[in-house]
């Protein structure tokens, strides 16, 4: 059975991105935000298997958003995305409870095996 994801990010093109890469490997994307407080909404209302969430995003960021989708489920699997230099938001995020972690720029392998390692599928 496909796996069902949220993808969180502000860039519409890295939502794109992510999206025709885990299409094509038989995940369904059942939704997308564009901020923090988006996706904590479509967390509720979605209720996904997977999040994957940028962590530099306007309004609020990926690390409360993190933190907000880990207090009202503490088993949810949140995938923090970043970039090379955030290197003190990606430790944050992993204090907090990220899942796993993808570095932008990021290659299809990277997405493929966070995605399957949370899953327990690699
Ligand atoms: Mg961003």
């Amino acid at each position: 059975m496909a796996g069902r994801i949220l993808i969180v990010d502000d860039a519409p093109i890295i939502r794109l991105m992510l999206k025709d890469i885990l299409v094509a490997n038989g995940y369904e994307v059942v939704g997308e935000g564009s901020d923090g407080n988006e996706g904590v909404q479509k967390y509720k209302e979605l209720k996904p298997d997977v999040v994957t969430m940028d962590i530099t995003m306007p309004e609020k960021d990926g690390i409360q958003a993190l933190e907000e989708i880990l207090a009202m489920d503490e088993d949810a699997k949140v995938i923090v995305i970043t970039a090379i230099d955030q290197r003190e938001a990606l430790m944050e995020a992993i204090r907090v409870g990220a899942a796993d972690y993808i570095i932008k720029p990021f290659e299809t392998d990277r997405v493929l095996s966070a995605i399957r390692k949370v899953f327990g599928e690699g």
